[in-house]
């Protein structure tokens, strides 16, 4: 539980996972390629059956994407595992439509009917994720309906890709067909049942629940029994599962520092439905806790000595870790904080920063900018832009910038730093958003 960082994404693992997922895609396609009764189809049948077959392997590994992997989490993020995967269900449906096609064009005029019911239910699948708000789901109802559609999808894919391998008569097909069933059923298994079976065991306790600023509470969990508590690099993030494990499952950051051996805690504004109801958490609680994802650490870049954090509201918690940690560990970096926010009533934080401030390590400076201010408010005004940074950022070019607010700020402060100059590879994001 030291914050100790033995886990960094290396480029030959990145191309090791990047190959092997090539390679599972295009498996079945190859192995078929290599038999005589490939040979024997027309173009036409030929490129039915690669689609039908590229299909089944995207969705195979669908659920392994999904399953929040650590190994993945690790070299990628799982942010951007989870875009991966969200543009591979694309795919997965154009795929899916263009087989269809396909079959339709068919000289025989035989559409096997797993092919028309895997394209309603993969295009349903699609449509729900881009439009559950306008179709007035919350984001939990539609979770559960995407975990239905896949499970009702999947064996229709499965039957289309059996047609093949009865068409083809190939036994190593089919053996492959079987075995990427038998991985995705394991994936989805372990994600949606096993993994939260697990969990309910060892639940933590809400240890206590504290108003931090307007709107905003800190919720402290310690584990029961004397079990000891994951491990999580300042900045990760963990999945809570409120009511004892059987309720709503959240992402929220880790607010407190690895070091705190008093429990970890989470930092949660009240925006939604369900974050709108934290405050009403109870100490003695029980919750559910999947931890530590995330790489917006800045214990991952051991080298960098300058480093500018930008925070917008609630955006702060990433970062409370990261100062929480060094000043417990008396780590010597330059660290300069803008942190935006509405009104003072809003600010949390602000005095427990103001002492990290005065500590000779880290080497930290507060920039506090309001955008509605009271008339006594002495401090910067207005929203974060380039001025303002290189007011207080000397070579404001050559530090480590990470990012963490609402996304519209996000972006335009992205595209204003690399606009002037600071490349894109020296910014570090994290979007409270999966
Ligand atoms: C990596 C990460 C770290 C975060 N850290 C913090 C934090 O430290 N403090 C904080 O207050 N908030 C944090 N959030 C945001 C927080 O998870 C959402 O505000 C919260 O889940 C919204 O739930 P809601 O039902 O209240 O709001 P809603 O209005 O229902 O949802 C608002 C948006 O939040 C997202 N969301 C909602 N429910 C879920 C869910 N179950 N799983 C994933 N996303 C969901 C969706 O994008 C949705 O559009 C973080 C999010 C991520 C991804």
């Amino acid at each position: 539980m030291n914050g100790k960082c033995t886990c960094g994404p290396s480029t030959g693992m990145r191309s090791v996972f990047g190959s092997a997922y090539a390679v599972l895609v295009f498996l079945p396609l190859a192995v078929i390629m290599m038999t005589s009764a490939w040979d024997r189809q027309d173009d036409h049948g030929k490129l039915t059956s690669a689609l039908v077959l590229i299909f089944y392997s995207v969705l195979t590994l669908q659920p392994v994407l999904a399953a929040r992997l650590k190994a993945l989490d690790r070299q990628f993020g799982l942010d951007i595992v989870y875009v991966f995967h969200k543009t591979m269900g694309m795919i997965a449906a154009l795929l899916q439509i263009c087989a269809l096609a396909f079959f339709l064009a068919d000289p025989s005029g035989h559409v096997p009917k797993p092919a028309w019911l895997g394209t309603l239910l993969i295009i349903m699948l699609g449509l729900s994720a881009f439009l559950y708000r306008e179709l007035g789901l919350t984001y939990e109802s539609w979770r559960r309906l995407h975990n239905v559609l896949f499970a009702a999808v999947f064996p229709a894919a499965f039957l289309q890709a059996w047609g093949i391998v009865s068409r083809m008569d190939s036994l190593p097909l089919a053996g492959i067909i079987v075995l990427q069933a038998v991985v995705a059923a394991a994936a989805y298994a372990y994600h949606r049942f096993l993994g939260p079976a697990k969990r309910r065991k060892t639940l933590y306790r809400v240890k206590s629940v504290s108003a931090e600023a307007r709107n905003v509470w800190t919720l402290t969990f310690e584990p029961r029994e004397n079990r000891e508590r994951f491990d999580f690099l300042p900045g990760q993030f963990q999945f809570v599962t409120f009511d004892q494990g059987k309720g709503e499952e959240h992402p929220f950051t880790i607010s407190s520092s690895p070091r705190d051996a008093d429990g970890h805690s989470a930092t949660i504004k009240g925006s939604g439905d369900f974050t709108k109801t934290i405050g009403m958490v109870k100490p003695g609680d029980l919750v559910g806790i999947q931890a530590a994802f995330g790489r917006f650490s800045h214990l991952l870049e051991p080298g960098e000595d300058r480093l500018v954090f930008i925070a917008g509201g609630i955006g702060i918690t990433p970062f409370m870790s990261m100062l929480r940690y060094m000043r417990d560990t008396g780590e010597d970096r330059e660290v300069l904080l803008f942190y935006a926010n509405r009104s003072e009533e809003d600010m949390a934080f602000r005095r427990e920063l103001d002492g990290i401030a005065a500590l000779a390590a880290p080497r930290l400076r507060v920039v506090h900018v309001l955008d509605a201010p009271g008339q006594e408010w002495q401090g910067e005004r207005g929203r974060i832009d380039l001025p303002l940074i290189e007011k207080y950022a000397h070579d404001f070019r050559t530090p480590l910038f990470y990012l963490c607010g609402p996304p519209p700020m996000m972006n335009a402060l992205a595209a204003m730093l690399i606009d002037a100059g600071v490349p894109a590879k020296r910014i570090r994001t994290e979007r409270f958003a999966l």
